[in-house]
């Protein structure tokens, strides 16, 4: 895992956003921030490795069993991102504010390349969620839903 991609897109003598560094921290971190950009969406993390995987969501995170959700996957983010809340300055990477909607901790069930089970601890979202990787409208992405425990 590395953040090279996730460094290239910013400038951090202009964003609030961390630097980073990839640290071990086996603490299975689970965070959504809510992220006003030029779309509304909710960018989903979970720690794997050292970093934030991450994949934004252009509708809000599913509570309930049935409703299924388009998560696009976006570069790895440094753990520290997990804390990170603030206004990205206009004419930066992803201009806007970011607030964290839930987070929490996840138990692993099953972490492969296309295709993730997770038990979510969060305040908002408990239970088992998975995530695959799938066509979705057309477009290459990911799904998210909840399932049945
Ligand atoms: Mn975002």
């Amino acid at each position: 895992m590395s953040l090279e991609k996730y460094r290239k897109k910013r400038n951090f003598t202009r964003t609030p956003e961390p630097e980073g560094e990839a640290t071990e921290t086996n603490r299975c971190i689970y965070v959504i921030q809510e992220h006003h950009a030029s779309h509304l969406h909710w960018d989903l993390r979970l720690e794997a490795n050292g970093v934030l995987k991450s994949w934004a969501l252009p509708k809000d995170p599913p509570r309930e069993v049935g409703v299924r959700r388009l998560a696009v996957p976006f570069e790895d983010h440094p753990i520290e991102y997990a804390d990170f809340e603030g206004k990205i300055a206009e004419g930066q990477y992803g201009t806007g504010q970011v607030t964290i909607w839930d987070r929490g901790t996840y138990e692993p069930v099953f972490f492969g390349d296309d295709k993730i089970v997770v038990n979510i601890d969060g305040n908002k979202l408990k239970g088992k969620y998975c995530l695959i990787k799938s066509k979705f409208q057309g477009r290459d992405g990911w799904l998210l839903f909840k399932m049945k425990q």
